[in-house]
């Protein structure tokens, strides 16, 4: 056995199943001590919101957080402030305040609260019918501001700006190159839409647990390949079946 990465989303991911999130927190904090694999949470939580997850299920402290939907890394280290060369990458083509004075001329979005506002992440809420209204007449005054940002909308009520390059997938890569950790050794694991990044950007291991949403389990019906592993079990303890699946850790 020898060292990995490993990268989870939490909701409905690492997080939905608290006998199997025990048995795989178990696991991995073992493999950490031994070998000293790396483990990250990639989330569109904001540090806030993660905070109050880690403590109400108890989880292990990870090497690195990616937070708010891959637009801020925190290293254990430095829990406080967001990596500096990863906010660098992410500051072409994005200005925040511009972003949010366009934004105001359409009544249909409505702010989501102080705590989800991130340096790197403007965020809204607005119904699917308004949304297939404004978002391109959004994306068309972006553009005319020379502004790079991708809108990701998801569970039919949140808008997410955030910069081209603001992504869970490059943030893995980030830290895979930090780390100097071969794509073959990286392991990323997810449910949902937000998570496609995560399998997509390379030849990494993907795991998808065995609950995926609709939008994700349709992706892996046209991306079938054998980096991708879709589980059988739910939650962790599908992580668990993958990570055994491709040999990162054995049976017991
Ligand atoms: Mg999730």
């Amino acid at each position: 056995m020898s060292s990995f990465l490993f990268i989870t989303d939490l909701d409905h991911t690492f997080v939905g199943d608290d006998s199997a999130l025990e048995i795989l927190q178990q696991q991995l904090s073992e493999h950490r001590r031994q070998h000293g694999t790396k483990i990250v949470y990639a989330t569109g939580r904001s540090p806030t919101l993660y905070r109050q997850l880690q403590a109400e299920k108890a989880l292990l402290e990870p090497n690195a957080l990616i937070s708010s939907v891959g637009t801020e890394i925190y290293f254990t280290e430095n829990d406080e402030i967001p990596d500096l060369e990863w906010s660098e990458w992410l500051s072409s083509g994005w200005n925040r305040e511009v972003i949010v004075t366009l934004a105001a001329d359409f009544p249909a979005l409505i702010s989501q609260p102080d705590s989800e506002q991130r340096p790197f992440k403007v965020s809204y809420v607005i119904s699917p019918t308004d949304y297939e209204t404004v978002a391109p007449q959004l994306q068309a005054r972006l553009q005319a501001q020379n502004l790079t940002t991708r809108l990701i909308y998801s569970g039919s009520q949140d808008l997410d700006i955030l910069p081209v390059n603001g992504n869970k997938g490059l943030a893995m890569q980030f830290l895979a190159k930090r780390w100097q950790i071969e794509p073959h050794r990286t392991v990323a694991c997810g449910d949902s839409g937000n998570d496609i990044d995560l399998f997509q950007v390379g030849a990494e291991r993907g795991i998808l647990v065995g609950n995926a949403k609709p939008e994700l389990l349709a992706w892996y019906q046209t991306n079938h390949s054998p980096h991708l592993y879709l589980a059988k079990a739910y939650y962790a303890a599908g992580i668990l079946e993958g990570l055994i699946h491709f040999g990162f850790i054995t049976k017991e």
